[in-house]
């Protein structure tokens, strides 16, 4: 073989979070396998698993979601174990999210707090004067009804995490080529390779795609319209001179969250109009026009508050259910699939990639069934629709 050709067991489009849980997870399950991973940039300037706010919940709405989040907040408390030594500063910090909403949203939010507390989720329900109790700085006098994590959710290092999977995959032998992925070789059932752009191939006869944000250019490639937009988020560091005592991620009802990071905030909203592919930069016109007077309506101590900078990333929105993509689809048995995350990838990576790495290796799901998650209900138009997304 040339060069030019490489060939692979596995090989890979995108060595962000999920092409490197996937790389680490396949090699720790088949040492024997020669896993490829296509990485453009090594750097991960534009990557969304640089680029988020590395934060996990169990406050999900459909029980796969909550399943996950139960496996991976247990991956993430001994990622020491499962990872290199690196792991060890992960920093996980199980500081809960707490859900806001007003008289209009309670009943809604007190039947998805019933449904996870019968999932086994240990989430408190706290009425308005628990809410003025317990957080002194927050206007509560709108609110009916407050769900807040005891365990299980908070935050970590992001890009600690995916730093982590990439060393260990590395370490057990997975292959990073730096190159930018420009289409495949061979088609549909007899798909057989990725191209790049230097004229490289890699062969292969299990194909991923984890591009993230970019899955729909790279499932263009076999002619497939994945529905995968990439949304541009913009997350706000804020200054604030008073310490606010407790404060978990909150989720307030007009839909802004906000979380303590180091000695400063960071924050971030739903923006609209929410186009696909918007440039890569911050929106600071939000900050003034949306986010503070929001926030200082919601924690009257923000009145006060100064912006010290802000970075955008890119949700990989599935746009038909908002939520994860795995598997393969009838026609493209070779084609794998790990996309659309719609912004709680980075927490699910560990057991997503797993998961995938047991379905290309041995066929089936052997820790936890995903196959909720199979891409199929997209083609079959049977939808899974998560309804808290952040
Ligand atoms: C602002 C923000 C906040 C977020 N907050 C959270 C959160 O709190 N909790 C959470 O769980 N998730 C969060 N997310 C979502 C999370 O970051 C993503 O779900 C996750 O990182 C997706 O990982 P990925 O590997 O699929 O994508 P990426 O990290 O984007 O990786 C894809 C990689 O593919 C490479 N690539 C693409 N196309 C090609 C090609 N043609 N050739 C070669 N390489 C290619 C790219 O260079 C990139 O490195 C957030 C995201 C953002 C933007």
């Amino acid at each position: 073989m040339s060069e030019a050709t490489l060939s692979a067991d596995v090989a890979i489009v995108g060595g962000g979070i999920m092409g490197s849980a996937l790389a680490f997870w396949i090699t720790r399950l088949d040492p024997r396998c020669v896993v490829v991973v296509v990485e453009r940039d090594p750097s991960y300037a534009r990557a969304s698993s640089a680029l988020s706010a590395a934060g996990i919940r169990q406050q999900y709405t459909t029980e796969i979601n909550v399943r996950i989040s139960q496996a991976s907040i247990a991956f993430l408390r001994d990622a020491q174990r499962h990872l290199d030594r690196s792991a060890a500063s992960l920093g996980l910090r199980e500081s809960g999210y707490l859900y806001l909403a007003t008289a209009a949203g309670a009943e809604r939010l007190q039947a998805r707090w019933r449904r996870q507390r019968a999932l086994g989720v240990e989430v408190a329900r706290l009425e308005r004067a628990d809410l003025a109790a317990r957080f002194p700085w927050l206007a509560a006098n709108d609110l009916a009804l407050g769900t807040l994590g005891l365990r299980g959710e908070g935050w970590f290092d992001g890009p600690g995490l995916l730093a982590a999977f990439a060393s260990q995959a590395r370490a057990q032998g997975a292959r990073y080529l730096r190159g930018e992925a420009v289409g495949f070789s061979g088609s549909g059932p007899h798909l057989d390779g990725i191209r790049l752009a230097d004229g490289r191939i890699v062969r292969s006869a299990a194909i991923v795609n984890a591009a993230g944000p970019w899955a729909r250019t790279v499932a263009r490639w076999a002619g497939i319209e994945l529905p995968v937009s990439a949304r541009r988020r913009t997350v706000y560091v804020i200054d604030c001179p008073s310490r606010l005592a407790g404060l978990p991620l909150l989720i307030d009802p007009s839909g802004f969250w906000i979380r303590p990071e180091g000695a400063y905030y960071i924050a971030g909203y739903p923006p609209t109009p929410d186009e696909d592919g918007a440039p890569l930069e911050p929106d600071y016109a939000g900050f003034e026009s949306v986010l503070w007077p929001a926030l200082a309506e919601r924690i009257p101590a923000f009145e006060s508050a100064r912006l010290r900078g802000a970075w955008a990333g890119y949700y990989e929105m599935n746009d038909f259910d908002q939520n994860g993509l795995l598997g393969t689809l009838p026609d493209h048995p070779r084609l794998w699939f790990i996309n659309g995350f719609s912004g709680h990838g980075l927490q699910q990576a560990p057991v997503v990639a797993r998961g995938l790495a047991e379905r290309i290796l041995f066929g089936r799901y052997r820790t936890l069934d995903l196959s909720a998650l199979d891409v199929t209900r997209w083609a079959d138009d049977r939808p899974l629709q998560e309804m808290n997304v952040i």
